[in-house]
C-alpha cells in the first residue's frame, strides 16, 4: 500500500491505486455538476476529492458553505502555495465563506521557525500574495494561528477526541517528537472546523483545498468531527430491505432526544437513547435525511453541541520541480517563487526540463511528450486560461510541430508577464492591508 504523510511524500505517481487505498472518490466524476469548473478542475490538476458532494450541493443551492486551507511560513510561496490560493479564490467567488490561516503554530514546532520569521514571511509572502490574486477581505477571513484565541480554545477541545497513540501512527510520531509538534496537529483540526463555529454561522459544509499528500490530515479530521457530535443519524434496512432512518444518542441525555423526537412527524419508536424513523418512501429517503439531520444539528446546538459536517477536500496532483523530480526549498532552481524578479523566473523556465527529444529531428519525426514536461505544466496549470490554446499546444507537441526552444521561449515571456503583473498586484494588496481595520496592525 502507498504510504502517505504529510510531512513526507512528494512523489506519488499512481493515483489510481493511491486513491483505491485510501478512498478517495475521484474528481472527474462529479466535474459535469459543476457550472463552470475552475480550470483546475477542468484540466484534471484537481485529480480526487473527499465528500465534495455536500459542498457541490449548498453551491449549486446557493446554501452556506465554506473554503479554507492554510499556508506553512516557512519559506517563498511558490506556485503550489498559488494552486492552493487560486482554490481558495475560486470557492469565494462561487460564494463560499473563505478562510485563510497561516500556520504558524505548526512552521514553529516542527520546521523551528522562528515567531518573528513566521510574521515576516506569513504575511510578506503568503497573505499579499493571496490578496493580490484576488481574495477578497471584505468577505473572508485571514489569520495567523497563535493570534486566534477561539481556534486554540477549539484545538484544546478536540484533543478531548483524539489519543496519543492514533495521532502516533497517524503521523508516525516516535518518543521524540516534541509535544507542540503533536499540539499543532490539533491545531490544523481546529482550523478546518473552526468555519463551522457559531460566530461563522454554524455546521455547514466545509471544502479544504490541498495536495493530496494532506489526506490524513483530512481524515483525522473527520473522524474528530464525527466524534463531536451528539448524535449519530444513519439509514438502515429492517427485515425486509425497508429503509428507516435510525438517531442515536453518541454524547446527549434523553432530554435533547425527546427534543428532536418532538420536532419530527412521522412514525416513531422510542428507545432509551436512540429512536427509529419508519414509513419513508425510499424516494424520499435522501431529502428526509438531509432534513432529519437539519433538525439534529438544532438540537445538538442548542443543548452545547457542535453539530459539525465531516470537512470535505478537493486534491491536487503534485506539482513537478522545474528540473523534473520533486519541487525542494533548498533548490531554488526547481521552483519558481511568487516574489522573485520576473527576469530570474524567466531563466529559470528556459533551463527547465522539458518532454522533448534529444534532437531537433528526432522531435520532428516522433513529437513530444508533453505529459513529462515542466514547461507543458506551467502552460497548463498557470500561464494559459484558454482550454483551446492549452489543446492546440499539447497536439503540437505530439506531432513534432512545436519545438522545445520556441516554446520555451513563450512560456518564459508568460511566466515573466504574470510575475510582472502579480508583483504591480501585490503592492496593491499591501495598501489594502495596511489601511485595514483588521490587518493593519500586522505592518506595525
Ligand atoms: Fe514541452 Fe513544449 Fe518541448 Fe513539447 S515542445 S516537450 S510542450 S517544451
Amino acid at each position: 500500500m502507498a504510504e502517505i504523510n504529510p510531512w513526507g511524500v512528494t512523489d506519488i505517481k499512481d493515483y489510481t491505486k493511491l486513491f483505491d487505498d485510501f478512498g478517495i472518490s475521484r474528481f472527474a466524476d462529479i466535474l459535469s455538476r459543476i457550472e463552470k469548473p475552475h480550470l483546475y478542475m477542468r484540466r484534471g490538476i484537481i485529480v480526487g476529492h473527499r465528500g465534495y458532494e455536500d459542498v457541490l450541493r449548498a453551491m449549486n443551492e446557493h446554501t452556506p458553505f465554506a473554503v479554507m486551507s492554510g499556508f506553512m511560513p516557512s519559506g517563498k510561496i511558490h506556485l503550489g502555495g498559488k494552486m492552493v490560493m487560486d482554490e481558495i479564490i475560486w470557492h469565494q467567488r462561487m460564494g463560499g465563506d473563505a478562510f485563510a490561516c497561516i500556520a504558524d503554530m505548526e512552521s514553529h514546532s516542527v520546521r523551528g521557525v522562528s515567531w518573528r520569521d513566521c510574521k515576516d514571511i506569513g504575511l510578506n509572502e503568503y497573505i499579499v500574495s493571496l490578496v493580490a490574486l484576488g481574495f477578497d477581505v471584505e468577505k473572508g477571513h485571514i489569520y495567523f494561528q497563535s493570534e486566534d484565541k477561539r481556534l486554540q480554545d477549539l484545538a484544546f477541545e478536540l484533543g478531548t477526541a483524539v489519543n496519543f497513540s492514533e495521532i502516533s501512527a497517524i503521523y508516525g510520531f516516535q518518543g521524540d517528537v516534541n509535544i507542540a509538534h503533536m499540539i499543532s496537529v490539533l491545531v490544523q483540526n481546529a482550523d478546518i472546523l473552526q468555519p463551522q463555529l457559531r460566530e461563522y454561522g454554524g455546521p455547514k459544509p466545509v471544502v479544504i483545498p490541498v495536495g493530496v499528500d494532506q489526506d490524513p490530515h483530512i481524515r483525522l479530521t473527520r473522524d474528530i468531527a464525527s466524534r463531536m457530535r451528539m448524535f449519530l443519524v444513519e439509514e438502515r434496512f429492517d427485515k425486509a430491505q425497508k429503509p428507516y432512518i435510525s438517531i442515536r444518542a453518541k454524547k446527549a441525555d434523553s432530554g435533547a432526544l425527546k427534543e428532536i423526537a418532538r420536532r419530527i412527524d412521522g412514525q416513531k419508536k422510542m428507545y432509551a437513547l436512540h429512536m427509529d424513523l419508519f414509513g419513508i418512501e425510499e424516494s424520499e429517503i435522501d431529502r428526509t435525511m438531509r432534513k432529519i439531520e437539519e433538525i439534529v444539528r438544532d438540537v445538538e446546538l442548542e443543548y452545547g453541541g457542535y453539530g459539525f459536517f465531516l470537512p470535505a477536500a478537493t486534491y491536487h496532483r503534485f506539482v513537478q520541480g522545474l528540473t523534473g523530480g520533486k519541487m525542494s526549498s533548498s533548490v531554488p532552481e526547481s521552483y519558481i517563487a511568487l516574489t522573485e524578479p520576473p527576469g530570474s523566473a524567466a531563466e529559470k523556465v528556459k533551463r527547465a526540463k522539458t518532454g522533448g527529444r534529444v534532437t531537433v529531428e528526432e522531435q520532428k519525426n516522433l513529437g513530444g511528450s508533453p505529459e513529462e514536461c515542466t514547461i507543458y505544466e506551467l502552460l497548463m496549470s498557470h500561464l494559459i486560461e484558454d482550454d483551446a490554446q492549452v489543446k492546440e499546444i499539447f497536439d503540437e507537441c505530439k506531432s513534432g510541430k512545436r519545438l522545445c526552444k520556441a516554446c520555451k521561449a513563450d512560456a518564459a515571456e508568460l511566466m515573466f508577464s504574470f510575475l510582472k503583473r502579480h508583483q504591480e498586484e501585490r503592492e496593491k494588496a499591501k495598501e489594502v492591508l495596511m489601511k485595514h481595520e483588521l490587518y493593519k496592525h500586522w505592518f506595525r
